[in-house]
């Protein structure tokens, strides 16, 4: 990361992070302060909010109000700090695990309810901190330590079950892509209403190791030799896409704001207009 970038935002004291040599999650969290940065957010009006995992770390180290609260709980507390606060820009980190397992519920609530938070997951396709076991993006037929000859459970589309759900912006960045994957997540903070931007990022530790992915290094080459751009993906048949990343921005549309809603429903009951 640009010192500059790193001064002005990142907590020194905290650093060197805990992630492993060659983890790709350090290039998702760059995107996201690169993001930041562009859009001139005020550190007094932005708060980052994580739950447990390697990637949930990552707000420890960012100079911001932060919350690293419970396993799968983040998109809850960014809630609560939304509806008491709705004027701050309010940015989850999340794992695949931590948004799509023990908080999938969280993750549809928010996305029906249409809050306006934004949602990086980062998606290294694996649990990395507790010791590598299949996550919900873990995809069919591949190894985890609780998966050694092959996981049986189809893998979650993060971005289809938001936007499923009621998300009115959903994305696909990569590690490798990271030019691209900046404007995503500055979109999505932009966008008013559930912004969830999946990033898939590099587990060499784990998920690379227990599938024969190679090291960091082949395993972004991996990302872009097979990574395609939504606008040329929607012109393939679907069995083009097998085993595929899908990025750029996914899904776009505007309905009314949760937190816009609520205010109307405080003045129409009397109460003090927020
Ligand atoms: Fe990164 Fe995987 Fe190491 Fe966790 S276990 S820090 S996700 S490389
Ligand atoms: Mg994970």
């Amino acid at each position: 990361m640009a010192s500059r970038l790193i001064e002005r935002y990142m907590r020194g004291a905290y650093l060197p992070h805990i992630w492993c040599a060659g983890c790709g999650n350090g290039i998702i969290l760059r995107d996201v302060v690169q993001a930041v940065d562009n859009l001139r957010l005020e550190k007094r009006d932005t708060v980052f909010v994580s739950g447990i995992g390697c990637s949930s770390r990552a707000v420890g180290y960012l100079d911001f109000d932060t919350l690293h609260t419970t396993h799968g709980r983040a998109i809850a507390f960014a809630t609560g700090i939304k509806m008491a606060r709705p004027e701050l820009k309010v940015i989850v980190l999340t794992g695949d695990g931590d948004a799509a397992a023990i908080g999938g519920n969280h993750l549809i609530h928010a996305a029906r309810r249409n809050i306006d938070l934004t949602v990086v997951v980062l998606n290294n396709n694996i649990y990395g901190m507790t010791g590598g076991q299949f996550s919900p993006t873990t995809p069919i037929g591949d190894f985890s330590t609780t998966t050694p000859y092959g996981g049986i459970d189809p893998d979650f589309d993060i971005p289809a079950l938001a936007q499923a759900a009621g998300a009115t912006y959903t994305a696909r960045g990569t590690a490798y892509h990271a030019a691209q994957t900046t404007k995503l997540i500055e979109a999505a903070i932009l966008h008013e209403g559930f912004s969830v931007v999946e990033c898939v990022t590099t587990c060499p530790t784990y998920y690379g190791r227990k599938n024969h992915r190679g090291n960091a290094v082949e395993m972004l080459k991996w990302q872009r030799d097979n990574a395609i751009p939504v606008a040329q993906a929607r012109n393939l048949p679907r069995e083009a896409l097998e085993g595929k990343i899908v990025y750029g921005e996914l899904w776009r549309c505007q309905r009314p704001e949760y937190t816009r809603q609520y205010a109307a429903i405080i003045e129409r009951a009397g109460g003090k207009k927020q």
